[in-house]
């Protein structure tokens, strides 16, 4: 089969994994998903991750699901910044031309038969981003084949490519039915006896996978059609690969190989595959000597992993230690076995520029262990997803590598050659080395492998508030490395004004940590980069990110963090937290000087909540909080008795149900949102104490949000409620949802859709002086 598909959409979740799967499992078409953006701006259900966290998990759920439906996964540098409700706001975030250009290199080197985009052009697809996507994907059709259209490019190995046809794929999401009978359509909802499973059952495996989405669905079965309508090329009539060369008379010289094909699979024994392997040999060779063309890359890569299955080899190449550490040394272990006894000679292996010859022929069914242990030198790469090595732009990453370009993921840091001789013919198989270790409830599980320098930092913020005066930043140093001993006599010879020096004059051993307080209060407002005396460089701080169903994820930030003043009074002490979701609103509230307890469903049970000026809920909490329906009458009790319950958002859909009683007065939460950070915000009450004490708010404190103003307005609230602002996107009609506040009793309750969990970690003013007012509702405490 010589025909290929690429699915163009914005985000990790758009795609059609049942169209995939029938495309890559059923056709065998070499299918691929171009998601323009890695889904960096959603809500996270699964964690406190946001932006840049986010992608790096989504991209790893998308890369999941492609395991699961067969498809390859690319993307461009498009950042999601967040919802935006038409592709005009989009594309002021995007550098439209950088992101056509992807779009068009992904064409080139992937070079499709068949376009087919998820969202159409005129806006039915609702989300900003789902229309630019279309918009680009269409533009792309036609540039991807017009030489004088980025011919920078082709210096790179990529030549014009015309796809034969875009279609959109039209759909019914319930409330916009863009399916129509008359469009060309075909049924997708088979069943695969090689496979013992039905397309939408591989789908919703695949599906399934968009864990931070909150998107399992149920498996389907029997008739799924699909519609399509064409926006460039000739419509297809019977099949959508009308008018495509899809087998190998496409090819110069490609005759011979379909009969030697056909004589493979006529021969084929499902009990013994390896009968086969000296057939794929030769069919091999016969491809090897065809002109150089994209289908002989794609098909000899094809037909040597074909030859690996069948012979049944098992080629392995693992390390015991998590991560490869600069100036230390990794121990590798490689495993190879022959286990259906096909003709096969070791011949060597290579790794890091170093060769082992072996010679050795493989016997079947035997193992053949040995180890290696290489230096990591000072030299060797860190592992860095190559989208975040340079600083980013508000809409898209910087990529200055152009080969990067469209690729999904970060390299191994270790690949291993190995050379196999299989029935008299030369093969390089490579196979990246990977942590694996055993969980005694995981089982086995494999990791990668990535490179760390000899000494890190500890995690520190971004940045620190002066405003708590017991403030201390706890600068870490830890050691990765036995060899590496961090001996500095001499400390403040490197030290500028803009450096938090670490004078260190230890002996440090692998995994030793030391810890250097620094006193906020003692710290000018400026930002400060973190450095050991003997680096001149800045620090680095490792995250990582765990999950199970995804690899684990490490990348760096740099050791950087900007002390502020924020002009900002607090009232009152003490908070209890209430983990929804999951945010990072606690951190912020202790930088804001308060004392912070959080609030399970045992500490709810246990504690003496009147202590607390206030608690907040968060982000989801009665989504995801069941337990909280046991102290809705704790909690109202609180509220009456002068305390002061304040709940984030929470959603109101079949993803996120509402679990528990919320407030002491009714409201609805809706799927209202203001999207335009930027949206102006009418006062309505200025004389209401959340707008005048301890701070007073007025339209400067909205100067500087990031991304949106807020999400899940209430609407249809009882008359005891108050609303505070009214706000609204550009041509949509006011809105008073976003804050809404009831005296009961002697105290407060409030439910705000505003996006405090974003706008605290970004370090925006108004919001903390919003948020420390929303706390001194109550004023618990006599003055
Ligand atoms: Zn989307």
């Amino acid at each position: 089969m010589l025909g290929s598909v690429l699915y163009v959409a914005a985000h990790p979740d758009d795609e059609n994994t049942r169209l995939i799967t029938y495309f890559s499992k059923d056709k065998l078409y070499r299918t691929g998903y171009l998601s323009l953006t890695r889904g960096d701006g959603g809500q996270n259900l699964i964690g406190n991750e946001q932006g840049i966290e986010l992608g790096l998990i989504r991209t790893q759920e998308l890369l999941s699901a492609r395991r699961m439906d067969g498809g390859e996964q690319f993307f461009t540098r498009a950042y999601d910044f967040g919802f935006s409700k038409n592709p005009g706001e989009t594309f002021t975030k995007w550098d439209r031309e950088k992101i056509l250009s992807d779009v068009v290199w992904v064409i080139r080197k992937f070079q499709p038969d068949v376009i087919i985009t998820r969202f159409p052009v005129t806006g039915e697809g609702g989300h900003g981003h789902h229309t630019a996507s279309a918009i680009l994907a269409n533009e792309a059709f036609t540039a991807a084949a017009d030489p004088n259209r980025f011919p920078e490019q082709f210096q790179y190995g990529v030549k014009p490519w015309q796809a034969k046809r875009i279609l959109w794929n039209t759909f019914n999401f319930g409330a916009t039915n863009t399916i129509n009978d008359d469009q060309f359509k075909f049924d997708v909802g088979g069943y695969n006896p090689l496979l013992g499973k039905s397309y939408g059952e591989i789908a919703a495996e695949s599906r399934s996978q968009h864990k931070s989405q909150g998107f399992g669905v149920p498996a389907s079965r029997g008739v799924a059609m699909e519609y399509f309508k064409t926006t460039g090329g000739d419509a297809p009539v019977n099949d959508i690969m009308d008018g495509v060369g899809l087998d190998w008379k496409k090819v110069p010289g490609g005759e011979k190989i379909s009969k030697l094909i056909d004589g493979i699979v006529a021969s084929f024994d499902l009990l013994h595959p390896e009968k086969s392997v000296s057939g794929l040999v030769k069919l091999y060779h016969a491809i090897s000597s065809l002109p150089e063309g994209y289908w002989k890359t794609q098909k000899l890569k094809e037909t040597q992993q074909l030859i690996e299955q069948c012979s049944g080899l098992f080629l392995d190449a693992t390390a015991s230690t998590q991560f490869a550490v600069q100036t230390d040394s990794i121990r590798v272990n490689f495993s190879f076995n022959n286990r259906l006894g096909a003709n096969a000679i070791i011949k060597k292996i290579t790794v890091n520029g170093f060769d082992s010859v072996l010679n050795q022929p493989l016997d079947k069914n035997k193992n053949v262990n040995f180890i290696k242990t290489f230096l990591v030198p000072q030299t060797k790469e860190v592992t860095q997803p190559y989208w975040l090595e340079n600083k980013m732009e508000q809409g898209y990453f910087n990529v200055s590598n152009q080969l990067k370009i469209g690729q999904p993921d970060v390299d191994a840091a270790y690949t291993v050659d190995i050379t196999l001789n299989i029935e008299g013919q030369d093969f390089s198989f490579a196979k990246p080395v990977r942590y694996r270790f055993t969980d005694p409830v995981r089982g086995e599980v494999y990791q990668p492998l990535p490179v760390l320098p000899a000494v890190i930092f500890g995690d520190i913020a971004s940045f620190y508030l002066k405003n708590n005066p017991d403030g201390v930043i706890d600068a870490s140093v830890i050691a990765n490395c036995a060899a590496a001993t961090l001996v500095n006599e001499t400390s403040d010879n490197s030290a500028s004004k803009d450096t938090l020096s670490l004078p260190f004059k230890y002996n440090l051993k692998k995994g030793n940590t030391v810890h250097f307080p620094y006193t906020i209060a003692n710290l000018e407002n400026k930002t400060y980069r973190l450095r050991s005396a003997d680096e001149f460089k800045t620090g680095k701080i490792l995250k990582t990110i765990h999950y199970d169903h995804i690899p684990a994820i490490t990348y760096f930030k740099e050791a950087v963090t900007t002390i502020k003043e924020l002009e900002l009074k607090t009232y009152g002490k003490k908070v209890g937290y209430i983990v929804g979701a999951g945010d990072k609103i606690p951190e912020a509230l202790e930088q804001m000087g308060y004392e912070v307890t959080i609030l399970g469903n045992k500490e709810l049970s246990r504690n003496n909540i009147q202590q607390f000026d206030a608690i907040i809920a968060g982000v989801r909490a009665y989504n995801t909080d069941e337990w909280l329906n046991n102290h809705y009458d704790a909690l109202m009790k609180y509220v009456n008795d002068g305390g002061n319950l304040i709940v984030q958002y929470n959603t109101s859909t079949q993803i996120g149900p509402i679990r528990a009683k919320i407030g002491p007065y009714s409201f609805d939460i809706t799927r209202t949102r203001v999207t335009d950070e930027n949206a102006i915000v009418k006062i309505l009450k200025p004389d209401h104490p959340v707008l005048n004490f301890p701070n007073k708010i007025t339209s400067d404190d909205f100067k500087g949000w990031v991304q949106e103003r807020s999400i899940y307005h209430a609407a249809n609230w009882d008359k005891n409620f108050e609303t505070i602002f009214s706000m609204n996107d550009p041509g949509e009609n006011p809105d008073e949802g976003s804050l809404i506040i009831s005296k009961y009793g002697k105290g407060y309750f409030t439910y705000t859709g505003l996006v405090f969990y974003r706008e605290l970690p970004a370090g925006v003013p108004g919001a903390y002086r919003l948020l420390a007012n929303l706390i001194a509702l109550n004023k618990k405490k006599a003055f």
